[in-house]
């Protein structure tokens, strides 16, 4: 810090105030998780000064010969992780890794039945607002009315009906496990190649804590920063016969030169990834976000779907008659950083919503467990049934703060 402290004090300052936001309060973002020291110094190297356009060995500037070390490696280890055929590491995130997806084997126009976004999928698997959406004929599906889960035999027919060029399944608000097998036999039963996208998931897949859509999936693309703890990024995993047209597709289809201290950054994390401590984390966060949903449900709470099988959880406020929007304010009043999130069969707009998505990834990684989730849903608790009472939201402050102290991000 005391080099940015002599040359920049007003940047110094605003990364001084966020690690004392990151240290005291308390992160229940899904998509969020605390990279380590050894990450982020890659990430602060000497590698970002460095062009590499092109891959390893074959690159478009001269002077790539330890650059080349740290993409070998990431790709390697992220082979070892998750046993895919072909890696691609550069993708700047994990948009753009659906891109290079739909860009490989799709044409605009083309078919693609994905996730809809108020019942948990993503922007990039084909909002109006993206360019997916903008560039393909969507077909969106949803999960069942009663169940709020997926209905695989309502995919198939809707597969059958709109013969999709693709189909899409993973998603940023589903707590179930999803079946990859069964999106397999769909997309086969009428010559769809199959994206999953575990963007969310990757962690748990890569610990063994959630199925894993590899030997299933054309194409398995993911962000680098969400449960799988690296630097902020994204990488496609694909079956050899795409290798070539997956390449062409990131650089130069739709990047320039790789960000290779990112790379070197996605290396290390992925060499955590493949340690004891990172499995015994991610086991860690699958139990937590259960024991911290059932603890809601016992407060009255209603779970999207009933409950969570992975990290994240999808809160129902309905029955509070307050919007999600109302409950972020309250609960940022209260020190715990939260998303208002919309709930399948949505009424209200994306920026108001009639829910909150939770997620148990970063009060895991420091060293939050059962006793604590406990604590976490009474606080929720609290704020919402006093969510105009400000002393009250004052007051789960303090605790949250103090709960925090006890959990340092970076010891
Ligand atoms: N896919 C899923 C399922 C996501 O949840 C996200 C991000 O939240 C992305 C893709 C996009 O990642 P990025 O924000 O890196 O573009």
């Amino acid at each position: 810090m005391s080099y940015i402290s002599e040359i920049d004090p007003d940047i110094a300052e605003a990364l001084r105030l966020e690690a004392n936001r990151q240290d005291y309060k308390l992160n229940l973002i899904a998509s969020e998780n605390y990279a380590s020291r050894a990450v982020m110094e890659a990430q602060g190297s000497v590698m970002t000064n460095k062009y590499a356009e092109g891959y390893s060995g074959k690159r478009y500037y001269g002077g790539c010969e330890f650059v080349d070390i740290a993409e070998d490696l990431a790709i390697e280890r992220a082979k070892e992780i998750f046993g895919a055929e072909h890696i691609n590491v550069q993708p700047h995130s994990g948009s753009g890794s659906n891109m290079a997806c739909y860009f490989s084997v799709l044409k605009p126009g083309d078919t693609i039945m994905s996730m809809d976004l108020t019942h948990g999928g993503h922007l990039s698997h084909g909002s109006p607002v993206n360019f997916a959406g903008q560039l393909y004929n969507i077909v969106p599906y949803g999960v069942d009315k009663e169940t709020e889960a997926l209905d695989y035999d309502a995919l198939m027919a809707m597969a059958k009906e709109h013969k999709p060029q693709m189909i899409v399944c993973g998603a940023s608000a589903y707590s179930k496990t999803l079946d990859f097998k069964a999106f397999k036999d769909i997309a086969d039963e009428v010559g769809a190649y199959l994206l999953a996208d575990i963007a969310h998931i990757a962690g748990l897949v890569a610990a063994g804590a959630h199925p894993s859509p590899v030997e299933y999936a054309d194409f398995v693309t993911t962000t680098t920063h969400k449960t799988l703890r690296g630097p902020r990024g994204g990488m496609v995993m694909c079956k050899e016969e795409y290798a070539k047209d997956l390449n062409r597709s990131v650089f130069p289809g739709i990047q320039g030169g790789p960000l290779m201290h990112i790379i070197a950054a996605k290396a290390v994390a992925f060499k955590e990834a493949l340690g004891e401590q990172f499995k015994a984390d991610q086991f860690q966060t699958v139990k937590n976000a259960d024991a911290l949903a059932k603890e809601l449900q016992a407060r009255e709470f209603d779970i999207v779907s009933g409950g969570t099988d992975n990290h994240v959880m999808l809160l129902n406020l309905n029955k509070f008659d307050i919007t999600g929007k109302e409950a972020e304010a309250g609960m940022s009043k209260a020190g715990i950083v939260l998303n208002k999130n919309t709930i399948p069969f949505e009424t209200r707009s994306p920026f108001i919503t009639s829910g909150i998505r939770i997620g148990t990834p970063a009060a895991t990684t420091r060293g939050m467990k059962e006793d604590q989730m406990k604590e976490i849903a009474e606080y929720i608790a609290e704020v919402v049934n006093n969510l105009d009472n400000d002393s009250v939201l004052h007051g789960v402050n303090s605790d949250v703060e103090q709960m925090c102290s006890g959990f340092p991000v970076y010891k």
